[in-house]
């Protein structure tokens, strides 16, 4: 570990001058630096990926503290300390070592997972080349392979007639959609152009985008600006509230059913007052296709009829469950998607794309046309440059990775894995309800569920329990075991899921722990998660949880 940070003893063979620094950037010069680069290739594209898959733990042992110590050397060298080659090794032999595997189908915890074996080379490629989106001028193709790509992805999503796509995929003029760094700035986007179009100028105000939050409030003769969106909405569309100037106290979290979906009837309610309110304007509504944490879905064709009735903007935030719609079996839940404004999609998620890459989508062509920006020396008026109308500047080729992912994989490759996925889901909340230990809170509706332990004598005691007070009691008791079961799971390193808080029951305030699993590995299968469930019991059996357990026998209710 210390090699990695200590400063050491330089070998005087590593020096930064001139001669050096001009062959980093040349090709090898001669056969023998040629073939020690294919070497370092090899390492990093084959020697990687055999490590991933021969390491299963999630971490290793030990504490990040620890690990901490070693990384707290803060200047910089001014000689070069280590050659390539070695830079190389210290990665794979100290480094993977100590990220988390998140390849391993043990790893059920989060939306980041294997990725297939191509991606590493695609992304490798993207790179080599180093284009930038922000301008045709350091992009060229890419920039027409990219409006291809969208108008694909766009073609996914709306079903337009070819005519339309004749018109937009390499129309300069329009815009189908946009990547982006991730879900967090295409949420923020799609939210930008829904709040200048519900701003727009006046005779006297130039639209809020020119003239500020303050002057369009004025403008508009209000005193609120809002967005709406059920208690499960991401958290970037709070960060959006707060970019945007909305502030994110606006960004409303309307209750959910007992399905976790938007309550339709506080929905409808919330939106019939402010339309009586002429001081508070609804910027968007927002439906959630795939929660973050439990994977459900919004009614949206409900929800875009209200939207279409009041004129509101209708964003679907669909970064997780967006490639759902690839699946003949299951794009059914993802019905009314299409009466969407705005899309966002991940493809660091489902489309199984590595860090980091999303996209918008707007269903009207001319709507980015809110957000233009110009440069006199990049993006000038009249361009094709992909730039104008996005919130990120530099941008990557993650077009080209897509794009060729599509040609690998198919669809039906992606429909493969999202079925997988899904049927996974649902084989491991049939092994949760046939588990006397365990109680599935949130059915899978893709492929992810939450549940949690609930040791035999706590259960007869939570059905005892019949008002909230009472149930707090027990649950408070349960989400010590709960917290305590994922961590130990965790630092074990065998296996992952993950934690967060949800209400369980209607009328209680509080929020239980509860576990929660994405599926979306190939490799997980019913005996990986048979394994995962046994390991839970095993340690729900250990002094440390028993001890727990007994505190709760001893809660007052
Ligand atoms: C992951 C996620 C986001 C945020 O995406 P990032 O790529 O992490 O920025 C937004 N919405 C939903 C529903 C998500 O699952």
């Amino acid at each position: 570990m210390n090699n990695l940070t200590t400063p050491g003893k330089i070998p005087s063979d590593l020096v930064a001058d001139w001669h050096t620094l001009h062959r980093v950037f040349i090709r090898p010069e001669d056969e023998k630096s040629r073939q020690t680069l294919i070497k370092y290739m090899e390492q990093i594209l084959f020697g990687l990926h055999d490590f991933l898959n021969t390491h299963v733990g999630v971490t290793e042992a030990i504490p990040l503290a620890a690990l901490a110590q070693s990384f707290t050397d803060t200047t910089i060298n001014r000689e070069p300390e280590k050659k390539l080659a070695d830079v190389i090794q210290d990665i794979i032999n100290q480094i993977a070592p100590r990220a988390v595997n998140v390849a391993s189908p043990y790893f059920i915890g989060h939306m980041t997972s294997a990725i297939p074996f191509f991606m590493v080379h695609l992304k490798a490629i993207a790179a080599a080349l180093n284009q930038n989106l922000i301008k045709l001028e350091t992009s060229k193709v890419l920039s027409v392979l990219e409006k291809q790509v969208l108008a694909k992805i766009h073609r996914m999503i709306y079903s337009n007639a070819q005519t339309f796509y004749d018109i937009h995929v390499q129309n300069a003029n329009t815009c189908l959609g946009l990547f982006t760094n991730g879900g967090t700035t295409a949420n923020i986007t799609a939210l930008w152009v829904a709040r200048n179009r519900c701003l727009p100028a006046t005779a006297e105000f130039s639209g809020v985008e020119q003239d500020g939050m303050a002057a369009a409030m004025t403008a508009h003769d209000l005193e609120q600006l809002v967005v709406l969106v059920s208690e499960r909405g991401h958290y970037s569309l709070k960060k959006a509230g707060g970019v945007l100037g909305i502030g994110n106290k606006n960004v409303i979290a309307v209750k959910v059913n007992k399905h976790q979906q938007i309550d339709m009837a506080e929905l409808t309610r919330q939106v019939e007052a402010s339309a009586q309110n002429k001081k508070i304007r609804i910027a968007a509504i927002v439906g959630i296709a795939g929660a973050t944490e439990t994977g459900t879905i919004d009614p949206l064709p409900e929800m875009a009829r209200l939207c279409r009735t009041h004129g509101i903007h209708f964003h679907v935030d669909a970064a997780w469950g967006g490639p759902v719609m690839l699946s003949d079996k299951y794009a059914g839940l993802l019905d009314g998607i299409s009466e969407a404004d705005s899309v966002t999609i991940d493809c660091h998620k489902q489309f199984y794309m590595p860090m980091s890459a999303g996209m918008v989508f707007f269903k009207d062509p001319t709507a980015l046309d809110r957000i233009i920006y110009h440069a006199g020396y990049v993006n000038r008026k009249g361009s094709v440059d992909l730039g104008i109308k996005t919130l990120e500047g530099s941008r990557e080729a993650s077009s080209l990775i897509l794009d060729s992912a599509l040609k690998i994989m198919g669809s039906q490759g992606y429909a493969l894995m999202i079925e997988h996925g899904i049927e996974t889901a649902r084989l491991f909340a049939e092994k949760i309800r046939n588990r006397d230990r365990f109680q599935l809170v949130t059915e899978p509706v893709l492929n992810i569920l939450t549940y949690r332990a609930v040791p035999p004598a706590l259960n007869q005691l939570l059905e005892a329990a019949v008002t909230p007070a009472r149930r707090q009691a027990v649950d408070t008791c349960l989400d010590r075991i709960n917290t305590d079961l994922q961590r130990i799971q965790r630092e074990a390193g065998k296996s992952f899921v993950s934690r967060t808080c949800l209400k369980i029951h209607p009328d209680d305030a509080h929020t239980p722990v509860v576990l929660r699993s994405v599926i979306m590995n190939p490799y997980t299968d019913g005996r990986v998660l048979d394994q995962i469930l046994d390991e839970q019991e095993t340690i729900l059996q250990s002094p440390e949880i028993l001890q727990h357990q007994k505190i709760g026998f001893m809660a007052p209710i």
